[in-house]
């Protein structure tokens, strides 16, 4: 079993933790949490062993009653190799205390490309992380826009691409954060990250994105416009290439799903923890082609949609399956349908 030390238990830590279990290749060693709150508890009545952020942070479990094994310099030396799902930038901070202990580390979207020098879509270029002591799994939707641009990229071609980002402005457990009642440019420069972030992974597509936060919790709503090289390209072809694209769902609005409030509801239904959708959700009736222009819609779950990608980016850094199996074992395990 490989064994894995996930260091930030929020959003996505508890998530991968989750999965990890689920495999059949490997085990979660511990997890490490700064405070010892409400999420602390959950994580040790899962069974998870319990590791303080800081050295000196250990004594507030403590006085908690909660059962910690030691700091995270206590738990690296005990894994194979590390998960950061720490805040953005605070990954790059801990990357000098997993090459203390010669650890490989993978890191989220959160941070710069520069932490690892190799940002990761499982799809699209699994074997670029082989051998490698740091992988970066890129942001959410940067995972959703490389699974599916880089798909019709590679059977239709994309001479260019446009995408308007409609992003949540916050995730369900940030009571915090806003906006409540306005939408904001995020950035009014343009383009926004997301575009230059794709071309990380696929470095041949033109792109040029625009985002802005609006008040929702639960999704990320993308408007896809691409030019496409193929002049036979149709909605027929685009349809059939993605649903043969693992890690892509195609609904109907017809069916009754004309919102991302519809999606959670349906993720919820599909029984999976959290109600978890990891794939990029595409609204088959909004796929149109017009003179080689494609448009279409498309739903990101931001919590969900990169817990494959960290599973599969352990094998790869490690060499121990090939892609397709790495992927179809880790789809298997999380109940992905292809
Ligand atoms: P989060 O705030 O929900 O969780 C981070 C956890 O790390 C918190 O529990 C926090 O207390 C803890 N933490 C803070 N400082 C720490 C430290 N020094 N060491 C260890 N843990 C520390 O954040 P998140 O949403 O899970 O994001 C984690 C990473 O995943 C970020 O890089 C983020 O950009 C990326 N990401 C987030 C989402 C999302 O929608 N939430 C989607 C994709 C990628």
């Amino acid at each position: 079993m490989i064994r894995i030390g996930v260091n930030g238990y929020g959003v996505i830590g508890r998530r991968i933790a989750d999965a990890i279990r689920l495999q059949p290749d490997m085990e979660v060693t511990g997890v490490v949490k700064v405070k010892a709150d409400y999420k602390a508890t959950l994580a040790l009545s899962k069974g998870y062993d319990l590791y303080s952020a800081e050295k000196s942070g250990k004594d507030s479990f403590k006085e908690k009653g909660l059962a910690i094994s030691g700091s995270l310099t206590d738990l690296v030396p005990k894994v194979d190799m590390m998960i950061d799902a720490s805040p953005g930038d605070v990954g790059a901070a801990n990357k000098s205390i997993y090459e203390k202990f010669h650890k490989p580390a993978v890191f989220q979207g959160g941070e710069d490309h520069g932490v690892a020098g190799v940002s990761f879509v499982a799809q699209c270029n699994y074997d670029k992380a082989k051998g490698h002591s740091s992988t970066r799994v890129v942001s959410c939707n940067t995972t959703a826009l490389c699974r599916v641009l880089g798909s019709i990229d590679e059977s239709m071609g994309i001479s260019r691409g446009r995408v308007v980002l409609a992003r949540r402005a916050a995730d369900p457990d940030e009571p915090s954060k806003g906006p409540i009642d306005a939408v904001v440019l995020d950035p009014v420069n343009i383009p926004s990250h997301h575009g230059p972030d794709v071309n990380t992974v696929l470095p041949g597509i033109k792109i040029t994105t625009m985002a802005m936060k609006v008040p929702t919790t639960h999704m990320h709503l993308h408007s896809v416009i691409l030019t496409l090289e193929d002049p036979d390209a149709s909605k027929e072809t685009i349809t059939q290439k993605l649903e043969d694209t693992t890690r892509v769902l195609l609904v109907n609005g017809k069916d009754g799903l004309k919102s991302t409030a519809h999606l959670v509801d349906l993720g919820r239904e599909l029984g999976r923890p959290r109600g978890d959708l990891y794939e990029a959700i595409i609204w088959k009736d909004s796929i149109c082609v017009d003179e080689k222009e494609a448009s279409f819609f498309m739903a990101v779950h931001q919590e969900a949609i990169v817990i494959p990608e960290n599973i599969d980016a352990i094998r790869a850094m490690l060499g121990s399956e090939s892609k397709d199996d790495s992927i179809a074992m880790t789809n298997n395990a999380l109940d992905i349908d292809k």
